[in-house]
């Protein structure tokens, strides 16, 4: 009789999964990632704290000149000192000498817990108790093997800069992600196709753009909740019901999302489920490269999400909007505009 066979993981997978997905609190699980990325390609096994604190309080300085949001708590002692190491406040061995007694609390310990337990493979030991370090073990060594290994470390940095945006814009990161099909060749992150993502976070983000009026008619928009309970919607310019027909498209992206009034997103004569009209369209495409070319936070996602430059992201509209024509054949315009 046939029998199933357990799928195991592979390990590859399996490191993905640990820098991929679970919940940060702190950018230390990726500066541990790149770091640990680093002594796998030196071939190194034994690594003291000291020999690992000096990858790893490098990373974290680095990502605090880009971001100083590196964690979700109000204050940390250990990215305090990188602080001022990064303003020339504290030397190098100064630094050094905190992130060995600092910088690693619960780092260690979490990283190999995804989904509430720890995954079946280990990238190192833990033996800072008997020897004050840890052990790189086969599997971390195992991954320089495989051939995307030079890009596992520009999927942790790719990842580490998601998530430091989310903080400091203080939306869900899964709005920045961007889906990456196999193809690609880069395996980037699946999301819950079948989940709605909370978007509401995002409304003051936008907003930049709109300046306080409906994407679409120009009416004024209240972004904060009023007496009478009216406040904006955030709307997916190309319908979130594409999302089971285009499962490579990545419809919960920033790219996507305009403010709405209600009247325009779901009142009498609203655009429900409807493709917009093409004017439209280029109104959105004008909110994105606004957005690019004033170097807001959202810029990277942007790009990633829709092309590297304007032709490139003109097309993939286009493309998006045949797309979207097919599958749903009716196009809306507000009843009523407003000027400006
Ligand atoms: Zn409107």
């Amino acid at each position: 009789m046939q029998t199933f066979l357990e799928s195991k993981p592979r390990t590859e997978s399996i490191w993905r999964s640990v820098i991929l997905f679970g919940r940060n609190v702190a950018s230390y699980k990726f500066a541990l990632g790149k770091s640990l990325l680093e002594l796998a390609d030196k071939e190194t096994n034994f690594v003291s704290m000291e020999d690992l604190a000096e990858p790893f309080s490098r990373h974290i300085s680095e990502h605090l000149k880009i971001n100083d949001n590196q964690g979700t708590s109000q204050s940390s002692r250990f990215l305090n000192k990188a602080r001022d190491y990064n303003k020339g406040d504290c030397s190098k061995s100064d630094l050094l000498s905190t992130t060995v007694s600092l910088g690693f609390n619960n780092v260690i310990d979490a990283f190999h817990v995804v989904g509430g337990g720890d995954v079946p493979k280990r990238f190192f030991m833990d033996e800072r108790t008997e020897r004050k370090g840890i052990v790189i073990t086969d599997n971390l060594l195992k991954l320089k093997e495989h051939f995307q290994f030079s890009n596992f470390s520009h999927e942790v940095e790719a990842r580490w800069r998601l998530v430091e945006t989310a903080w400091s814009l203080k939306i869900s990161p899964q709005l920045l992600e961007v889906r990456h099909d196999l193809g690609d060749n880069i395996l980037f992150t699946e999301t819950d196709l079948s989940r709605r993502i909370n978007i509401t976070s995002s409304r003051d983000s936008l907003n930049g753009y709109q300046k306080g009026k409906c994407f679409y008619c120009r009416k004024g928009i209240r972004i904060e909740k009023s007496d009478d309970g009216e406040i904006v919607d955030v709307d997916h310019f190309f319908p979130h019901t594409l999302l089971t027909e285009l499962p490579e498209v990545n419809i919960n992206g920033v790219w996507n999302l305009v403010l709405a009034c209600q009247e325009c997103n779901r009142g009498t004569g609203g655009k429900f489920e409807r493709i917009p009209k093409i004017q439209f369209l280029e109104r959105l495409h004008a909110r994105n490269e606004y957005l690019i070319n004033s170097h807001h936070p959202l810029r990277e996602t942007i790009i990633n999400q829709t092309g590297k430059d304007t032709p490139k992201r003109i097309k993939f509209l286009q493309q998006m909007d045949q797309k979207a024509i097919d599958i749903i054949p009716t196009r809306w315009s507000p009843p009523e505009a407003h000027e400006g």
